[in-house]
């Protein structure tokens, strides 16, 4: 029946026909996990027990028709959303043992709807990465070729989607960690607008960039994730009312098509990006030519300031936020403490791996008196320049276009001694998260057998245009269809 191919849709229609349990339908992707996941190292915690569980609710409320189209569907949560009785660890020892007392907003959520949460996905440690080799459990491998990485820091849940271990899973964009693994494994990501998705119950990285979203084979399935995770979050102080209630409607017409203009910004299109993988974008955007979509260039000037600002704003607010694993609440501790110092020093100095620990000493440097202005202060107004660039460019054209990665998704190892090279992985996605703008990428093609990724940008809100651009280019294209040879069969 080649299940592992299906989308949520036609998923909920062998569940609502009786062809299959959700139960069934459980069981088969454990026993995908089962057979693939010791090559892909893609999952941190399968709780069959808890999901068998979960499954037989799903069957209940499709017995009484109380079903939506997510009930009864297996998902994978990246390993940061809290999920009540189930170990949460963030990819880090720190964390190592933690069972949360509660689900996060969007677990519970999805949970509601009847979804059954099929295990926790591997990351890099407290999302901090883009390539999944900084995780205490171990590097994550891409199904498109297992000695290369799958991108980061959600590289556990690209990996298990695009090797169909699981239909859906979710995951954290804090400076591109839904994109761009999304672009490495040939997956569809969406990164919602700063505010619409409730960050209550996600573990903190940088508070004022994270935000989650749902990595998927296509946009349909991410406009269903999507739908049932957007909205208002008394939980979460920096949840947005704003957000539209009604369901996303994916269907645009020829001629809407024809009034929408597409920017190409021109620095993102330099000696940085590969060529190979510009010319895969610019054959993509022949196909939106001839769907009527109209493109003209424009400049984001201070891009190159992105990187920088960047990595000095996630990092201040990461090592504030990671304050609190002190040994004492929870997580990790030392034992045999001498004292209350050495309890607070050895504890994080064992449960913090290599990256964390950069990014706490860039962040606390970047945050103390005599360099606060000269650092934090000043990121925060490339910040506000970098949003104003994208403003002023949403008055010219209605959505951007632009690559999700410099390169395709490189070889393990081949970047961890060198940091400033790998942060520069994230050229194009941290201005995005830097404005709090939504963007999806979407698979357009391969280069060397790996697939290649494109963003679409879209201004505030504006998710429902971007997913219904993205299935456009869907319906004509078979990039999302395309599997990974070694996973490819029951
Ligand atoms: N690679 C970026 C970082 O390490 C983004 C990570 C993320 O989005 N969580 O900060």
């Amino acid at each position: 029946m080649d299940i592992y191919k299906k989308s949520i849709i036609e998923l909920s229609e062998l569940l609502n026909k009786k062809t299959l349990s959700s139960k069934e339908m459980t069981n088969y992707f454990l026993k995908r996990i089962n057979s693939f996941n010791a090559k892909l190292n893609a999952f941190i915690t399968v709780d069959e027990e808890h999901a068998k569980k979960q499954a037989l609710y799903a069957d209940s409320l499709i017995a009484k028709k109380k079903n939506t189209l997510l009930t009864g569907i297996p998902i994978a949560h990246k390993d940061l959303f809290s999920t009540k009785n189930v170990l949460t660890t963030c990819g880090s020892k720190m964390l190592e043992n933690y069972i949360p007392p509660f689900d996060a907003t969007i677990v519970c959520k999805l949970n509601n709807a009847g979804m059954v949460t099929i295990g926790k996905t591997n990351m890099d440690e407290f999302a901090m990465g883009s390539s999944n080799e900084s995780s205490y459990f171990g590097t994550v491998k891409n199904p498109w070729n297992i000695d290369k990485v799958p991108g980061g820091s959600s590289g556990g849940s690209a990996s298990a989607v695009a090797a169909r271990l699981t239909p859906v899973a979710t995951g954290s964009d804090t400076g591109g960690s839904i994109r761009q693994p999304a672009s490495f494994c040939g997956l569809t990501g969406l990164k919602p607008t700063y505010g619409s998705v409730s960050r209550y119950g996600m573990i903190a990285y940088a508070s004022s960039l994270d935000q989650c979203g749902p990595l998927a084979k296509n946009a349909e399935d991410c406009a269903l994730i999507y739908d049932e995770i957007k909205g208002y979050d008394h939980n979460d102080i920096t949840s947005n009312h704003e957000v539209k209630q009604e369901k996303i409607n994916l269907k645009i017409s020829k001629d809407e098509a024809k009034k929408i203009t597409i920017g190409i910004p021109k620095e993102y299109f330099s000696k940085d990006l590969d060529n190979n993988i510009s010319d895969v974008i610019f054959q993509s955007i022949e196909v939106f030519k001839k769907l009527g979509f109209t493109f003209r260039e424009i400049s984001l000037p201070q891009h190159d300031l992105t990187i920088p600002a960047y990595y000095i704003i996630a990092s201040a607010e990461a090592s504030s936020n990671l304050s609190r694993y002190d040994g004492i609440k929870f997580g990790h501790r030392c034992n045999n403490p001498k004292n209350l110092e050495d309890l607070y020093l050895r504890t994080r100095k064992e449960g913090f791996g290599k990256e964390v620990k950069k990014r706490i000493m860039i962040g606390a440097y970047a945050l103390s008196a005599g360099y606060y202005d000269e650092y934090y202060i000043r990121a925060l107004k490339i910040r506000r320049l970098i949003r104003d660039n994208f403003i002023s460019a949403f008055n010219k054209v209605d959505y951007i276009f632009a690559p999700t990665c410099p390169s395709t998704a490189f070889n393990i190892g081949e970047k961890t001694s060198n940091a400033l090279e790998m942060y520069l992985s994230d050229i194009y996605t941290t201005p995005v998260n830097l404005a709090g703008l939504p963007a999806a990428s979407i698979p357009v093609g391969f280069n060397d057998s790996l697939p290649v990724g494109m963003q679409i940008i879209g201004n505030y809100f504006s998710e429902e245009k971007i997913l219904q651009i993205a299935n456009m280019f869907q319906k004509e294209t078979d990039w999302h269809l395309k599997i990974p040879k070694e996973f490819d069969n029951e």
